[in-house]
């Protein structure tokens, strides 16, 4: 059922130059898009639920494409005591049932390739590229997940003790887990933090992105399918009323949430003000990340990856490159070869093959950004601008603005705007403080030849993500583990050996012989 080769460890994704591969790819796609997307609703028990239906609008072109029936508080309290009822079955499930469920909903995502990336492209507004990239990294997460379940969760770890005495340390779940994702990545974070609650033996009450509730009722269908009990994995789409009632229900014993800093503060306040138990949060923020590029890199490839960083899927990744650090000594000519590329870009309708750079997710989020450019413009700061397509979409065209420091960047500005300040030779240190200062810490990039700068870059700053020579996007599962700390969250790392143990509490078991 693998169609990537079994023998991969990660999925291996579609050669998109390769003719027929791209051919039937494509045809799995028209024909899911052919018929009407499956309706959102809320899922409590697997029995559809909800509000009356209201219409799910794709950024391609503002159309409708679907329906969404989501909870409302009541609902929401429904499918919390819901979870809390099948939190008793599910957490008593042998890890390896609950990995092989994980594992099957992997090949199921894997068959309806079809669906899930002409959701991925309409209601998200993904390229192919990014589509295809998004697919793998669900797939992944779900195998990867299952084993590492099946290493620590399966089977006690025995540890050392004095004769006649046994110890054993059992990892299990810890009850209703919330999962609440955001709407950039509606299929790899969802699933992810779905997938990763229920395999450590946590019940899931999950609340998507209000911008994409389509695919998230798809994902969790197959995942009901696949194995996973009804009762253990409950859907609750909505807004912050839904999220807000679900973070201040009593039964909730862990929330994982991605998302804006300011919100998982805010979960975290509601957290720490309930009575009973002490409820951890798994929080993913943004980042203002930088690229410090010194007068010793290839400028063809600081360009190019710059371009990848900032630019494409519309800069709508919490991993995107926000802040340009360039060298004064070479910084006309990397600037001039960015804008260049930048030229070439197309942006436009992503289901088109040859489109780079597609829409951002919605209205409020395009006029965050054109206020942004406005107000960068006015202040004569516009180093370079895109050309917007009249698509009937929300469409916002890639820029370049310039600043004096690094300070100036005060925001996460979440699209296709990259920020450039330069740098004078000697002052290495000083870029590192500040952009330190920022108190962000996700992903970094360092394109430099000199392998004491890349060394200090990377021993002084504690970016959750250091990219040396390269992109500063795209984190593979199992292989780059995601995530940042301070005001990019909490950690442990999606993707990564420590993140499963977060969903888990332990329990160290003694036996007198
Ligand atoms: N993991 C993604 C990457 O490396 C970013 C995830 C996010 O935007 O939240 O690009």
């Amino acid at each position: 059922a693998d169609m990537y080769g079994a023998s991969r460890k990660n999925s291996a994704g579609v050669e998109l130059g390769y003719d027929e591969s791209l051919t039937a790819l494509q045809a799995e796609i028209a024909a899911a898009s052919a018929k009407p997307f499956p309706a959102a609703t809320a899922l409590i028990d697997g029995k559809p639920e909800g509000k009356s239906p209201r219409p799910v609008l794709s950024p391609i072109d503002g159309k409708p494409i679907g329906t969404v029936a989501e909870a409302d508080e009541a609902l929401a309290e429904r499918a919390m005591l819901a979870a809390k009822a099948g939190f008793i079955a599910w957490s008593r499930t042998p890890a390896r049932t609950r990995a092989a469920a994980l594992r099957k909903a992997a090949d199921l995502m894997e068959e309806r390739r079809g669906l899930l990336l002409a959701l991925l492209q309409a209601e998200a507004g993904k390229t192919l590229d990014d589509a295809i990239s998004e697919l793998r990294e669900t797939v992944d997460f779900c195998r990867y997940y299952a084993a590492e379940a099946e290493a620590h969760f399966a089977t006690p770890q025995v540890l050392p003790g004095p004769t006649g005495e046994e110890n054993r340390l059992v990892l299990r779940g810890r009850g209703p887990f919330l999962c609440i994702a955001p709407w950039n990545f509606p299929l790899a974070i969802f699933t992810g933090q779905v997938a990763a609650a229920l395999v450590a033996g946590n019940s899931v009450v999950a609340k998507p992105a209000p911008q994409t509730p389509l695919i998230a009722t798809v994902a969790v269908r197959i995942l009901h399918e696949a194995g996973v009990p009804v009762t253990a994995l409950q859907l609750a789409p909505g807004g912050g009323d839904v999220g807000g009632r679900l973070v201040a229900h009593p039964a909730v014993a862990g929330v994982a949430f991605t998302g804006s800093t300011a919100t998982a503060r805010h979960i975290n306040r509601t957290l720490a003000a309930k009575d009973g138990p002490i409820v951890p949060l798994i929080a993913e923020t943004g980042g203002l990340n930088a690229m410090i590029v010194d007068a010793t890199a290839l400028p063809e490839q600081v360009s190019d990856d710059v371009v990848t960083s900032a630019f494409r899927s519309a800069g709508q990744r919490c991993s995107a490159l926000r802040l340009l650090v360039v060298q004064e000594d070479v910084a006309d000519k990397v600037l001039e070869m960015i804008t260049g590329a930048a030229k070439e870009l197309k942006l436009g309708d992503p289901r088109q093959i040859d489109v780079h750079v597609g829409p951002v997710i919605d209205a409020p989020a395009k006029q965050r950004l054109d206020a942004h450019v406005a107000a960068m413009r006015k202040l004569g700061r516009l180093e370079w601008a895109g050309t917007e397509p009249a698509l009937g979409g929300t469409y916002v065209a890639p820029h370049i603005v310039r600043l004096d420091k690094i300070g100036d960047l005060a925001q996460e500005h979440f699209g296709p705007i990259l920020h450039v300040v330069r740098w004078k030779a000697g002052e290495l240190d000083k870029v590192i403080d500040q952009i330190d200062s920022t108190g962000y810490g996700l992903t970094l990039g360092v394109h430099s030849r000199i392998e004491t700068t890349v060394a200090r870059v990377a021993e002084r700053l504690s970016a959750g993500n250091v990219y040396v020579n390269r992109n500063i996007i795209g984190a593979v599962v199992g292989v780059q583990p995601f995530g940042g700390h301070g005001l990019s969250g909490t950690g442990p790392k999606a993707g990564g050996p420590h993140y499963l143990a977060r969903f888990a509490t332990e329990q160290t078991v003694t036996v007198n012989t």
